[in-house]
């Protein structure tokens, strides 16, 4: 099969290389369709991603769907349509057993150099995968949509995180694909016009398009902003999904008093001086999100019953011959999601 392996910065090789075999309670899945993901572009771009640096060369991907073509665990047959959850708990540790698992002490996952050996990804024409991870999905949900449920799984675990109540009032910050599903899972939640932050036009031409009142950072001032929209008050909710720095104290200035600010950005592995008394006077909750934990059915429900605007979300498919392509638009910011179809 073909497969496109990370040796280091900008060296992504699509290579001929054996079929992965499965194992007992595992299934080969032949992959139809993966998204490109922003910690797929750190690793392209850098050779590594947050504190996550590769050992040995890879297969990336973690975003995807397909086919079920040979299984040797008893739930799935053969030609099953599934997507796939990439993160692989134990099933048994503390976290485990209270359902928190995206927090496993012992958790694995697909395409990423989080663990050693890595775990090959879904940039191929095959991959293999233990059948806990998988998810059906329903025939009228194609491929490329389906693969949108592991981003989409982020946004549904924040928005959850954040408890958001109709008619609430809240503060995005970063508009990228995740702060973009963020804000079209708030909505679902029952917020109205959420105030959304970037500074790339075409950023902020689709938060429009999705819902959101778009704030340009570079031209207008987040605060006072947030301030007009609320008559002075503060949002109720903010939900960080920039992983830029100066984020936190913009949140700790927007939210209101007993309001409450969830950060799903990765920041960056150092301290960050903000001033944290705010959260002590103005009494509030503040909430980190790993991942996601228990989304993949909403998810794939939401998706299927075309809640969420997919064909608007999805804007650049490629062959695995063309994954270059695919991420060069990834990073020039042309593409909200880029799609490589094996
Ligand atoms: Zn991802
Ligand atoms: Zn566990």
């Amino acid at each position: 099969m073909k497969g496109a392996f990370l040796y280091g910065p900008m060296d992504l090789r699509l290579l001929e290389v054996e079929k992965p075999v499965p194992v007992e309670g595992e299934v080969l899945v032949r992959v139809k369709a993966v998204g490109v993901c922003g910690s797929d572009i750190h690793y392209y771009l850098k050779g590594r991603t947050a504190v996550f640096v590769p050992k040995h060369p890879f297969i990336l991907g973690h975003e995807f769907s397909g086919i079920i073509e040979e299984s040797r665990g008893n739930k799935f047959r053969l030609g099953d349509r599934v997507v796939i959850e990439p993160q692989i708990p134990c099933f048994k540790c503390y976290y485990c057993r209270r359902g928190r698992y995206n927090l496993c002490s012992s958790l694995k996952f697909i395409g990423t150099a989080a663990t050693y050996p890595h775990i090959n990804g879904a940039f191929a024409e095959y991959c293999k995968v233990p059948v806990e991870v998988l998810h059906k999905i329903p025939d009228d949900l194609g491929f490329e949509e389906a693969a949108l449920a592991e981003p989409l799984s982020v946004a549904i675990h924040a928005c959850r995180r954040a408890s958001i109540r109709p008619g609430e009032k809240i503060l995005i910050l970063g508009a990228g694909p995740i702060g973009l599903l963020t804000l079209i899972v708030a909505q679902l939640s029952g917020a109205v016009e959420p105030l959304i932050v970037d500074n790339v036009k075409r950023r902020l031409d689709w938060a429009k398009e999705f819902g959101g009142h778009p704030i340009n950072f570079d031209i207008q001032d987040v605060f006072e902003q947030v301030v007009e929209a609320t008559g002075g008050e503060g949002v109720d909710v903010v939900l960080e999904a920039s992983g830029a720095p100066k984020a936190v104290s913009t949140a700790l200035k927007c939210v209101r008093k007993g309001g409450r600010i969830v950060l799903i950005g990765n920041l960056p592995d150092e301290d960050i001086p903000s001033r944290l008394l705010n959260i002590v006077i103005k009494e509030l909750d503040v909430k980190g999100i790993m991942r996601y934990t228990n989304t993949f059915d909403v998810a794939i429900k939401l998706l299927s019953k075309k809640l969420i605007p997919s064909s608007k979300i999805i804007t650049h498919t490629f062959s695995l011959e063309e994954i270059h392509k695919a991420f060069e638009v990834a990073i020039n910011g042309e593409a909200l999601k880029a799609i490589v179809k094996p």
